[in-house]
């Protein structure tokens, strides 16, 4: 997605922008649709109007008529690939001829998904997504953050007794929510308290939580549950950094009167989780049983993750999980220096044991998120007695860079309701739930434990807080080698 677009491109993508903007289309997506034909000449365009309206694609395709025949289409977010009220976008843009696709954002609706893309290109037309994305995400900000995170947008506005006393301030925030897409309700903060409360709201939409005291905004900030914010505050007052503290950034600061300001924040997008979409699916015999391989693909980096699942995971409770990190020197060469391909073995085993369960094999993690060329070059460190942490450190690189926002939307994915996590490490369980995870137990995963990876496990224990009681091991747990170095 790193590609360079030209000036042409990016003023075709605004004008897709521009035409969507003003539509109020909620529930469904806002959509704008460009469609330019030879010599740059734009032959239609249109945009989604609302529930029963034809999608911006059919709208452009039909003003375009033949004239999309070896045509380019500008079009905010992927076309759909489902039939609803009109047929899939995908299969109208392919039978008008369309040679290439632009695409600002992929779909994030369960849907979709990348699957409108997949059917572009499987038609042999060109697609490429990502022209503009912070802003074709941002036309909706609502809907993508919803098909995201299956929770509403939720947008406080801050603003004491005295600030909404002022006249100037009240119609502002007036104006604020009448703007809003889809107003679901304006409330108090101590109502909103849990991301189940808010969970049953979301289909609704945006959420707007009003309330007079920056305090009682608080949890519901560190919760994680305010994902915009205007506050009102008094000209030469900055409280700019009692927001940004909390990952909300600020956006502007507008005058509104004479005696106040208002702040914007909003919690960047790049901290959502990111999207996954099912790809392939096959059976796979193994030493601990037969287990269903899932393969996912993460529409946000490309990276291609693996869910081996044994048995009916489906609305479980309690089901046995491991998210394996991948480690190329372990997992395939039963490399010494780390426990991770018997860590791999063992979770096998006893998910196959059990019948129940899943084995999360997550790609791009390779020693704790560095990759491989990184990590052999921090094993080379280690060779003149560096820790595996220190090593790291010495080359600039974070202890532990992981993300495990796609292995938590991997597990929704599955329909998994709670899982028990097998892993030694408290940081991947707290990762994991961060994403709205359910663990009901975290049960230690002992193995492999030798002569080569003794200091590492040691360092693990003392640095990175895993719990592995390293004085009382069951006898066979330790794989001992005749090589010694
Ligand atoms: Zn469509
Ligand atoms: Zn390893």
């Amino acid at each position: 997605m790193s590609r360079v677009w030209s000036g042409a491109e990016r003023g075709w993508m605004s004008r897709a922008i521009d035409l969507a903007r003003p539509q109020r289309t909620h529930p469904n997506p806002r959509v704008g649709c460009v469609i330019v034909g030879a010599g740059g000449k734009v032959v239609g365009e249109g945009a989604h109007r609302g529930v029963g309206t034809p999608h911006a694609e059919a709208v452009a395709l039909g003003q375009a008529g033949e004239a999309a025949r070896g045509a380019t289409a500008f079009v905010t977010l992927e076309p759909c690939s489902h039939s609803g009220r009109t047929p899939p976008c995908a299969d109208a843009l392919v039978a008008a001829g369309v040679t290439r696709v632009v695409i600002g954002a992929h779909d994030p609706d369960a849907r979709v998904r990348g699957r409108g893309v997949v059917i572009l290109q499987q038609a042999g037309i060109e697609t490429a997504v990502g022209l503009m994305g912070d802003e074709a995400v941002r036309l909706d900000v609502g809907f993508h953050h919803h098909r995201r995170t299956g929770l509403p947008y939720v947008r406080a506005v801050v603003a004491d007794a005295d600030a909404r006393a002022d006249e100037a301030v009240a119609v502002d925030i007036a104006t604020l929510i009448e703007e809003a897409d889809h107003l679901l309700a304006t409330t108090t903060g101590p109502r909103i308290t849990t991301r189940r409360t808010l969970a049953r709201l979301a289909e609704q939409g945006h959420l707007y939580v009003a309330t007079e005291d920056v305090e009682t905004i608080g949890a519901l900030r560190r919760a994680g549950l305010v994902d915009a914010a205007s506050h009102y505050v008094r000209i030469g007052g900055d409280q700019d950094g009692l927001w940004t503290q909390d990952g909300l950034r600020v956006m502007e600061a507008g005058e509104i009167g004479a005696g106040y300001r208002r702040i914007d924040l909003e919690r960047s997008p790049a901290g959502w989780s990111p999207l996954v979409c099912r790809r392939a699916e096959a059976a796979i015999p193994t030493p601990y049983g037969r287990f269903r391989a899932i393969g996912y693909e993460s529409l946000d980096d490309g990276r291609q993750h693996v869910a081996l699942v044994r048995g009916s995971v489906k609305r479980e409770e309690g089901v046995l999980v491991r998210i394996h990190s991948e480690c190329l020197t372990g997992d395939v060469f039963a490399s010494l220096r780390c426990d991770c391909g018997f860590q791999l073995q063992e979770a096998m085993r006893r998910i196959g044991e059990a019948g129940r369960g899943v084995v999360l094999y997550m790609r791009g993690h390779e020693g704790r998120g560095i990759g491989l060329i990184d990590k052999l070059a921090a094993y080379a460190l280690q060779e003149q007695g560096r820790d595996t942490v220190e090593a790291n450190l010495d080359l600039g690189l974070p202890e532990d860079s992981r993300d495990y926002g796609a292995g938590a939307r991997i597990l929704a994915d599955l329909g998994v309701n709670s899982l028990r996590l097998l892993t030694n490490n408290p940081a991947k369980r707290a990762g994991a739930e961060a994403y709205g995870v359910r663990i009901i137990e975290q049960v230690p995963l002992i193995a492999g434990e030798n002569d080569h990876n003794r200091n590492y496990l040691r360092t693990k224990v003392a640095k990175l807080g895993h719990v592995i009681d390293m004085e009382d091991r069951p006898p066979g747990s330790v794989r001992e080698t005749t090589e010694k170095d």
